[in-house]
């Protein structure tokens, strides 16, 4: 039984590919044709020649590394199939950021869905994640291990929103990775009732305005450049999670440095970071959601890509699941700020 899929998909040294159809997908290295499942970039790289990817995703692409990221870029429509070669694709949102997507093949009658990287929990600026069954489950384990379980965010942004309250006269910073978190967090603080001005860092500004241009209202927004730090005081700055701790953080006054990533579970993450508020949210499933997705599918194989393989593996074998590890390299690299 074990990787019966393997006519479907294998694993090269550029990453995924499928000899059905001639692609890749998220490939590590610069290949002829790439599905990318989304914009973060250890899934998305330049260089490919042709790229298929949803619209969202195409341009976070080009946002981030230039128009010419690739030769030819191809969009795809959540729930549109398609053909290529003899393989059926289709792509279906997976929670995790603008433009995020699982990717269905379907090929003499075995069906494989990769998921990337996925959650099930609210977010106001994606679509969220739909069960697509399957034969063959491709997840991730960023957070795969029992002990990772996420709180619910609004009891994040409260802790936030209720120190800000508490310290008037401090300037809090709030570190979160620039594509898909931060956005997240400002929709999610808006929709908490905080609505004063919130200030950015050079580095968020460019993928706002991109949310921007599809729509989303973020609230009152302005670039922390146009202003005097230390006439922050009192007010909300977000930045990315490294600037916490550059010679960047100091031009202000008296602070208080949140951080929002699942790591924030853990102590010496929240220290490493600089973090005096950790905040607990993540754009990846924590343990109980891996494991009701996996359920969810009904897939009885179940490969498990970047994070905490084993542990997966072994809960879905004690579930009578056929599960192996893929052992991919090059994933993850942004996972501090997962
Ligand atoms: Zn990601
Ligand atoms: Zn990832």
């Amino acid at each position: 039984m074990q990787n019966k899929g393997v006519s479907v998909l294998t694993q090269t040294e550029a990453g995924l590919y499928c000899p059905g159809g001639d692609f890749h997908i998220d490939p590590m290295r610069p290949v002829p044709r790439a599905l990318i499942t989304h914009g973060h970039a250890d899934h998305a790289r330049a260089g490919h020649d042709t790229v298929l990817a949803t619209e969202e995703t195409l341009q976070i692409m080009a946002t981030r590394y230039g128009e010419d990221f690739c030769a030819t870029r191809q969009t795809v429509i959540y729930n549109d199939p398609l053909r290529i070669g003899d393989v059926g694709v289709s792509f279906h949102p997976a929670g995790h950021v603008l433009g995020s997507a699982q990717i269905r093949l379907e090929k003499s009658g075995q069906r494989i869905v990769i998921s990337g990287d996925y959650k099930r929990s609210a977010d106001p600026t994606c679509l969220p994640f739909e069960v697509v069954p399957c034969d063959i489950f491709i997840t991730e384990a960023t957070f795969a291990l029992p002990v990772f379980r996420h709180p619910p965010v609004h009891d994040e942004i409260r802790k936030l929103l209720s120190s800000m309250q508490l310290f008037p006269d401090k300037t809090h910073m709030l570190g979160a990775y620039t594509l898909g978190k931060a956005q997240r967090l400002v929709a999610l603080i808006r929709e908490a009732g905080f609505d004063d001005i919130i200030y950015l860092h050079g580095a968020c500004e460019a993928l706002f305005a991109l949310y921007q241009s599809f729509g989303f209202d973020f609230g009152q927004l302005s670039p922390v450049a146009d202003h005097d730090p230390k006439s922050l005081t009192g007010k909300l700055v977000l930045c990315p999670p490294g600037a916490l701790n550059d010679i960047w953080s100091r031009k202000f006054g008296d602070t208080i440095k949140a951080c929002a990533s699942g790591w924030m579970r853990v102590r010496a993450r929240a220290r490493q970071n600089g973090a005096e508020l950790p905040l607990i949210v993540s754009d990846h499933a924590d343990w109980t959601d891996l494991c009701r997705t996996i359920r969810d599918t009904g897939a009885s194989e179940i490969w498990v890509t970047h994070g905490q393989e084993d542990a997966l593996v072994h809960w879905c074998r004690g579930e009578g699941l056929d599960a192996k590890p893929l052992r991919l390299i090059g994933y993850g690299d942004e996972e501090p700020a997962a």
